[in-house]
């Protein structure tokens, strides 16, 4: 039957740490927008081209280019057992959209945990933060450290700040998602989709939370 899960939370509430291990127990894709944007970036392709300036801001990427982007993604074989979506949909059009596209290949969403953080919880995760360029693993200099510095525990790969990880773009970060991603609570509340989960304990622990609220709505899987 498959899992298909969107997790929701403000950036720095965890979703990136928490949809790499969900994916890792269910032996899905882990597919965050974010991610594929820095591919883009990285690899200097035209969709990174258009959606540099946005991304250096902390806005969001116009929907007519996000949206493609993760159809495009989820059309792919890999995604037919299920797969984590993490930072996406992040405003209205673009949940509507992804309803659209889940419909048009037969299925629909599973479950969709809200990961609840307070926002200073949220700018100090946020600001500290390491990426891995090679597999993205995300580290924090306070918070869970890598073994080496600047060196990622799992692949070796080299870790670097992304452009956006300035106090202002952070802020304003948190500004976007009060704005645009805060009413698909509402949403998926309505559709019955919305499990919540306290994001503030260990990694660990909210791992635990989050797969108890995922077993229960994907069944044994
Ligand atoms: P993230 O890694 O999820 O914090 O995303 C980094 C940046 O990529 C965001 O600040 C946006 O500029 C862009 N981005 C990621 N996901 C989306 C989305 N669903 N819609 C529009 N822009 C996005």
């Amino acid at each position: 039957m498959g899992c298909r899960i969107v997790l929701l939370g403000m950036p720095g509430a965890g979703k990136g740490t928490q949809a790499e291990r969900l994916s890792a127990r269910l032996g899905v894709p882990h597919i965050t927008s974010g991610g594929l944007f820095r591919e883009h970036l990285d690899k200097g392709t035209e969709l990174g081209r258009q959606a540099r300036a946005y991304i250096e801001r902390g806005d969001l990427v116009p929907d007519e280019i996000t949206v493609g982007m993760i159809a495009e993604r989820l059309a792919r074989p890999d995604c037919a057992p299920g797969f984590v979506l993490d930072g996406f949909p992040r405003n209205l059009a673009q949940a509507e959209a992804l309803d659209r596209t889940l419909s048009e290949m037969g299925t629909a969403l599973s479950v969709v945990p809200l990961i609840r953080v307070r926002p200073e919880i949220a700018l100090a995760r946020l600001s500290g933060r390491w990426t891995c360029r090679d597999c993205g693993a995300v580290y924090h200099t306070l918070f869970s450290p890598p073994k080496q510095e600047g060196v990622c525990d799992i692949c070796g790969g080299k870790l670097y700040q992304r452009p956006d990880e300035t106090p202002e773009a952070h802020q304003h970060r948190l500004e976007v998602y009060e704005e645009q991603t805060r009413p698909l609570v509402g949403y998926y509340r309505q559709l019955g989709l919305l499990a919540e989960v306290d994001g503030e304990p260990a990694v660990e622990d909210v791992e635990i939370k989050l797969w108890a609220v995922v077993r229960e709505a994907c069944g044994s899987k």
